[in-house]
């Protein structure tokens, strides 16, 4: 099996937003951040075994320590990936300083935008929060950094995608992925209202794609199977995951492929006719055990 080479190493839980479908739900009222030394000692350990790390929480941006673990990142040699909601970029001075302390080491800053619609996004964040992550991006993109996008798919933002697709071409960034929901935290606390059926987003993800890919943007879908992505299997992601290791706040998973393919998702026992059965994932698996099998046809054709 080929070992992991990035680090995804989540530096406590701490946000500004209060998103409805969020993962890490209540534990950032409970489970402390991570102390600026306990983060650099872990970027020291793994320095020798991971290239690439992924900074993440939680909301990074929201320490008064960003800066310094970036600088310290970047300084060890690693390539540096951010996942953030992009809030904070809306402030010029803390854009240029944020990247400034990444000494050209920041590959990508992946940022959470739900929706071209304000109210849909600010009612999925919970926050005010829509103008500032898109004058985020906006500065980010104006300073030549390169962003991908990361879009939650829900119940409420799923009609929204071909204009956010529109936006997203118009503000310059190179990716932009829907990630379906998986539920877990906040997400399993409000599953009535966050969980769609695939068949009914599916139309409007293949919108976006299609305007994505005209305009010579990259375009993936996340824990869609390949069996509503007939004609799109390219942009299915699970073809391009990268081998991770997690370094959570409270525990380490040395191999996430492997939790995430044999724990955390899961395929019917119809799914041995597909064609795909050795390359696909399945769904994550509260989604079938929520709306069960039969919107998945295996594929038996190309
Ligand atoms: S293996 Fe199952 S879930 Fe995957 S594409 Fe085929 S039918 Fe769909």
């Amino acid at each position: 099996m080929a070992m992991p080479n990035r680090l995804d190493l989540k530096v406590g839980y701490r946000c500004n937003n209060y998103c409805k479908h969020c993962v890490i739900g209540d534990k950032r009222f409970f489970i402390p951040d991570r102390t600026t030394q306990q983060i650099k000692d872990v970027l020291y350990a793994e320095k020798d075994d991971y290239q690439e790390v992924v900074l993440t929480g939680g909301e990074f941006t929201v320490r008064n320590d960003c800066m310094e673990i970036l600088e310290y990142a970047a300084g060890l040699g690693y390539n540096i990936l951010i996942q953030t909601n992009a809030r904070r970029f809306a402030y010029s001075k803390f854009c240029d300083e944020f990247l400034a302390a990444g000494k050209g080491r920041i590959q990508t800053v992946t940022a959470a935008l739900l929706s071209a619609n304000e109210y849909c996004h600010n009612y999925l964040t919970g926050a005010n929060s829509y103008r500032q992550t898109v004058k985020g991006i906006y500065n980010l993109t104006k300073r030549k950094q390169s962003v991908s996008i990361n879009t939650v798919v829900t119940k409420t933002n799923f009609r929204t995608f071909p204009d956010l697709a529109t936006l997203l071409v118009r503000l310059g960034v190179d990716v932009f992925q829907y990630a379906f929901v998986h539920v877990l935290g906040s997400a399993d606390k409000n599953i009535l209202s966050v969980l769609p059926k695939k068949s009914l987003c599916v139309p409007y993800i293949k919108k976006g794609i299609d305007i994505g890919r005209k305009a010579g943007v990259q375009v993936f879908v996340e824990a869609v199977p390949f069996c509503f992505m007939q004609g799109y299997e390219k942009h299915v992601s699970e073809n391009y995951i990268p081998h991770v290791k997690l370094n959570d706040v409270t525990n380490v998973v040395n191999d996430f492929e492997y939790i995430r393919k044999n724990f955390e998702k899961e395929k019917a026992p119809k799914c041995k006719k597909c064609l795909y059965y050795n390359i696909c994932e399945g769904p994550w698996l509260q989604y079938p055990r929520t709306y069960g099998w039969s919107e998945f046809e295996p594929v038996t054709k190309k």
